[in-house]
């Protein structure tokens, strides 16, 4: 199986209730090998919610205690984050997961760039929360930027 993060897949679950549908995801999602995964829903956030970002650090430096997630007032959502991506590692676990296909700069999702915490559409190097959490577990992670149909074959015909 390969985790997609849920707004790719066309659901609903972005924080302003809409979602990133992927055209590749979706022209191959009848194969049944995607596993759709809201780190931010599974951390017990609501949808819509207020947009957050990263403060000051990546996905790496929030599960080592090193910074925080917050929305642009300060509210604290740093715990619902790492909830979040402990439920997916779960998930991954259960279903045998082989890679995981993310969306771009979210602060859960990134793959190669965030938002830089400043909430002036900045971007940085580095992972969101889960997809640091799913790449310390080994799972290979993907940026839906990066997907071509050829990779995507690819990863689909690997997992087996
Ligand atoms: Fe999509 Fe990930 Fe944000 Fe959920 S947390 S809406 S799956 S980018």
């Amino acid at each position: 199986m390969i985790i997609v993060s849920a707004c790719l897949f066309g659901l609903n679950t972005k924080y302003d209730g809409k979602a990133n549908a992927h055209a590749l995801i979706q022209k191959y999602s009848s194969q049944g090998k995607f596993i759709p995964v809201c780190p931010e829903q599974l951390g017990g956030l609501t949808t819509p919610r207020f947009p957050v970002e990263i403060i000051a650090g990546t996905g790496q430096d929030v599960l080592a205690g090193r910074c925080m997630v917050k929305g642009e007032l300060g509210e604290d959502v740093t715990q619902q984050f790492i909830q979040g991506a402990k439920e997916t590692i779960k998930i991954g676990e259960m279903v045998k997961v082989t890679a995981a296909i993310l969306k771009e700069r979210s602060p859960s999702c990134g793959v190669n760039t965030i938002y830089d915490g400043t909430f002036t559409h900045r971007i940085l190097l580095g992972q969101g929360v889960t997809a640091a959490i799913l790449k310390e577990s080994n799972i290979p992670i993907y940026s839906e930027e990066e997907l071509t149909e050829e990779n995507l074959i690819k990863l689909l015909g690997d997992d087996t």
